[in-house]
């Protein structure tokens, strides 16, 4: 038997952004425990925004259970919170609200800068760096610094060693600022991962003294560009049998539900979505072929295909839950008949 360090993971009551929330218990398995071997556990509700003090238990009900390489004997526990019933969703679980199918893809390409001292990494003490150019995928002190890429790396081998469709990383177009993607076959999949790879984001640069800066626009209205987290997105429906008429459709449907998405595709993303820096107007909706200053891309290959394929979903920000984003574009496609 050995003791494994159980890290019971959940995203908290904090609005309009959850944050993540973690503790661990100890418990003896013959081998790394699956899901079924994991027990529901509570905590106290009244300390992240999710019940009152006089009736202060919420439950953590296991979904994910992921190997953690930078614990001996660790496991990553991803819950839902439940209420005192176990069963019932508690109102912050953004996750139950997912209509889920397997046959929906998502892919999640995160964005984010690494702050030190209230500047992103690499920003001198006082004004600026050199201006935008030669960071983005840029290689070389002058461009991404001295540590962020070992942070960087770090995280990826975390990522692959707990299991999670990690595809890509890249730095960004500011300095200090970096890109990963998260695939999945199933938006709950996606979902999941994306918000396991921003803990183990977290927890690394603890030891670094570095914090992640998500918001939108840290560097409000500058030539600094914002952080997204694009949302690429497929169902069964449009991979395999499309056609521009759907397509059409489903294009108007998402311009009518325009400010349903917006209000769950992260805060202030009035801030970042200005018609600049490669994005189009929070009140405007438009798509465009490898348009990059459209709220809807759609790949070259898209109409070449018979318009079929994935879209991609360039609105949602940095700061955006996953849960909330997937659940609402799914919504919006399941409004769209396909007979
Ligand atoms: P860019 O920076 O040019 O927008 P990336 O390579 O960073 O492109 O991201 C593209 C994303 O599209 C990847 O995360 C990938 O997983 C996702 N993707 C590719 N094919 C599909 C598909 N069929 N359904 C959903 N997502 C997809
Ligand atoms: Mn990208
Ligand atoms: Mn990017
Ligand atoms: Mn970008
Ligand atoms: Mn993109």
């Amino acid at each position: 038997m050995t003791k494994y360090k159980l890290e019971y993971i959940w995203l908290d009551g904090y609005t309009p952004t959850p944050n993540l929330r973690g503790k661990t218990q100890i418990k003896e398995y013959g081998s790394f425990p699956t899901l079924e071997d994991l027990p529901l556990w509570g905590f106290d509700g009244s300390s992240t925004m999710q019940a009152e003090g006089s009736s202060s238990d919420c439950v953590l009900k296991p979904v994910r259970v992921f190997p953690d390489a930078a614990r001996k004997d660790g496991a990553l526990v991803l819950c839902e919170v439940m209420m005192p019933d176990g069963e019932t969703p508690h109102p912050t679980n953004k996750r139950a609200t997912i209509l889920d199918d397997d046959g929906a893809w998502f892919g999640f390409e995160q964005e984010y800068f690494f702050y030190k001292d209230g500047r992103p990494l690499g920003f001198p003490a006082d004004g600026y760096p050199a201006p935008q150019g030669k960071y983005y995928t840029g290689v070389g002190y002058a461009q991404v610094g001295s540590i962020s890429r070992e942070i960087v790396e770090e995280h990826l081998d975390l990522c692959l060693a707990a299991g999670i469709n990690h595809e890509g990383i890249n730095a960004e177009v500011a300095k200090g600022q970096w890109e990963f993607q998260i695939f999945g076959k199933g938006s709950k999949k996606a979902a999941d991962e994306m918000w396991m790879a921003r803990y183990l984001l977290e927890r690394l640069t603890e030891k670094y003294g570095v914090d992640v800066e998500y918001h939108c626009k840290p560097l409000g209205d500058t030539d600094w560009n914002g952080s997204g987290m694009h949302a690429n997105f497929s169902t069964t429906y449009l991979r395999e049998v499309g056609g521009e008429p759907y397509f059409l459709a489903l294009m108007d449907a998402f311009e009518a539900a325009c400010a349903d998405h917006i209000a769950v595709y992260g805060p202030d993303n009035h801030m970042r979505l200005t018609g600049k820096h490669e994005t189009q107007a929070i009140d405007q909706f438009s798509w465009g072929i490898a348009d990059r200053g459209a709220s809807i891309r759609v790949p070259h290959s898209f109409p070449r295909n018979g318009y079929k394929g994935y879209l991609e979903d360039r609105r949602p920000n940095s700061q955006g839950d996953p849960y909330q984003i997937a659940s609402q574009i799914l919504k919006t496609v399941a409004s769209v008949d396909t007979a």
